[in-house]
């Protein structure tokens, strides 16, 4: 039932790797952007030096403007530098953002069907979990290599300076920087708890939108707003642990560098009484000592921002590893032109179960081209199904499902799905207008060749008398059309596609009387150009099909045409004499 994944297979990785793998693509802008951003900083750095020559030529009363145009120059360097690495570094964020979104959107359309559960989830992931990612790009990974330049560079002239010093305050700050390393995976998993909780906010709010009219005529708005505020309560509740051990880390960092001053003080006056050490020294080396302080807090700060980041990277990750249909199996037909006029094809002792429980066990029915097969039988029997496994969105877990004689297997999917046209049980609208609904699933489709399934539809009038016609907008899930409409429109877009096979599920139960008519005398007109399978609820539709299938949990109870199967076989004769307006009785719900 499962098909394996396909693809190439991204190999596995350590989350660090991962996070690499997005931002490789655009290390030559991040380590410019770098830098820009570090020489921009040591240009400022040398801002102070040149004032005081302002201030010393000043002071002499000259009138030399050398010092004066320096300063000048370094302020607006210093600044242009600065500004021109952060504007690389978020650029190329925006850009990693727009890559990774850009992969994640085209994987998920190749989801198999079962793989989307939770789309507000998934939504979440695309959008705030890669913000998240690109903002390690930026703040994380350039305020960390600053900082990391700036101590490396401390550290290099406090070894000039004494060594037993720097071996003291080494030491100093391993022992506590270590105690708050600790804290990391605190914060990484607060940092994804929050992400999580995040992704919960758009499943709640996914759920409540979806069904935003049940909701308020059941008057549950207090329940669905209270279920998405649990979830930002939540959200809430772990960004202020993750701040909390930011916090706690960002203590110690300072702790780190008061107790090696204390420390380094202790020794180094005990060796300046010794004698030997310098006092200027001494010194010199407690303020590099100082000026360490605030680049180890931008380290503490760019790990957390790198757990948040590499949470990102987990979760983008589940997102690749959901399944995707193959795009293209085996060989028949691969090249050869879409095979013309109505399809023919057959369930060959055909097993499916979604979990363990059989929903097909041994079905076995064939199709002629061009005939019209009726579907009939209790909800839940596995009508749907049947038609699930034609479209390939799962494989018979046994027996085979052909289509022209080749098992569906051997097609490629794209080549596969353009043959058939299929209305969903309850096929969604789109919002757009009426023209892009109808021109869905066939996008080339002319203008005549649109009003002309649009007779056979019967829908022409209704269109034409629409003050904007086929420009006419329809609503967020066509809620300004309905029932029997959007079935139709339905049913006209699958037509545009020009199938070699109809499906249609359950197309008549929203038509009224007249509708009906006109769909019996749509797929009348149609049936000689496509094969039509039909899955009935009236019997109106069923009476004229070529056979009729009747399916009872999951195997085709009886066959025939309506006049036999009236004469042989009771259930479908209660179908017949009790149904024929209101649909065939429900055991189960579908
Ligand atoms: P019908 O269209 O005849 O009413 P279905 O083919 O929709 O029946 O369903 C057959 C059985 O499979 C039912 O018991 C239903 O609950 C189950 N089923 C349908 N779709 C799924 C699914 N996506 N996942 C799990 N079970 C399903
Ligand atoms: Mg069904």
């Amino acid at each position: 039932m499962r098909q394996e994944t396909t693809g190439p297979p991204v190999p596995r990785r350590s989350d660090l790797g991962e996070l690499w793998r997005h931002l490789r693509p655009h290390w030559r802008a991040m380590l410019a952007g770098a830098a820009l951003g570090l020489v921009g900083n040591a240009v400022a750095l040398a801002q102070p030096m040149a004032a005081k020559q302002v201030i010393e030529a000043v002071g002499g009363g000259g009138i030399d403007l050398g010092p004066v145009v320096l300063l000048a120059a370094l302020v607006v360097l210093g600044g242009i530098l600065a500004a021109g690495g952060a504007y690389l570094l978020e650029r190329m964020a925006a850009r990693v953002v727009r890559r990774v979104r850009g992969q994640m959107v085209r994987h998920l359309v190749r989801l198999r069907v079962e793989a989307v559960d939770r789309p507000g989830d998934l939504i979440s992931r695309v959008t705030a979990d890669t913000t998240l990612l690109s903002r390690v790009a930026t703040r994380a990974v350039a305020d960390s290599a600053n900082a990391v330049l700036m101590i490396v560079g401390a550290v290099a002239l406090m070894a000039v300076l004494d060594a037993v010093l720097l071996a003291i305050t080494v030491l100093v700050f391993a022992v506590i920087l270590g105690v708050a390393a600790t804290a990391m995976p605190r914060i990484a998993r607060a940092q994804e708890k929050v992400q999580r909780s995040v992704g919960d906010i758009g499943s709640g709010l996914e759920r409540m939108l979806g069904a935003f009219r049940t909701m308020k005529a059941s008057g549950t708005e207090e329940a669905e707003s209270g279920r998405i505020d649990r979830a930002a309560e939540r959200a809430m509740h772990d960004a202020v642990t993750t701040a909390k051990w930011t916090a706690v880390a960002r203590v110690a960092a300072g702790l780190a560098t008061q107790t090696a001053f204390l420390a380094v003080l202790g020794v180094g006056g005990a060796r300046v009484a010794a004698g030997d050490l310098e006092v200027s020294s001494l010194i010199a080396f407690l303020l590099y000592l100082f000026n360490m302080a605030q680049p180890l807090g931008a380290l503490v700060q760019g790990a957390t921002e790198l757990q948040g980041g590499l949470a990102a990277v987990r979760r983008i990750r589940e997102v690749e590893d959901l399944p995707v249909e193959e795009a293209s199996s085996g060989a028949a037909g691969a090249r050869r032109p879409r095979p013309e006029g109505p399809a023919s094809g057959s369930f060959e002792d055909v097993r499916f179960g979604y979990g363990a429980e059989p929903v097909l066990d041994g079905v076995s029915f064939e199709f002629q081209a061009g005939s019209v097969v009726a579907i009939v039988g209790e909800s839940g029997g596995g009508k749907t199904t049947a038609f699930s496994l034609l479209e390939r969105f799962y494989d018979p877990d046994g027996g085979v499902v052909r289509l022209d004689g080749a098992d569906l297997r051997e097609w490629p999917l794209d080549r596969l799905r353009a043959q058939i046209g299929y209305v969903e049980q309850d096929a969604p609208m789109l919002q757009g207008t009426l023209r892009e609904n109808l021109l869905y699933s066939a996008p080339e489709s002319r203008d005549d060749e649109l009003w002309e399934v649009l007779e056979k539809t019967r829908l022409a009038e209704m269109v034409a008398a629409l003050p904007q016609g086929v420009e006419t907008p329809v609503g967020h899930r066509g809620t300004n059309l309905s029932g029997g409409q959007k079935q139709r429109i339905a049913i006209a877009r699958a037509l545009l596609r020009r199938p070699r096979l109809l499906l249609l599920d359950e197309a008549t139960s929203q038509l009224d009387a007249a509708n009906e008519k006109a769909l019996r005398e749509t797929i009348a007109e149609v049936a000689g150009e496509t094969t039509v399978l039909l899955i009935a609820h009236r019997l109106s539709t069923v009476v004229d099909a070529d056979e009729v299938l009747v399916f009872e949990r999951g195997r085709i109870r009886a066959r025939g045409t309506h006049g036999e199967l009236i004469a042989g076989d009771e259930v479908y004769r209660r179908f017949a004499g009790a149904h024929s307006e209101k649909g065939f009785p429900c055991h189960r719900e579908s």
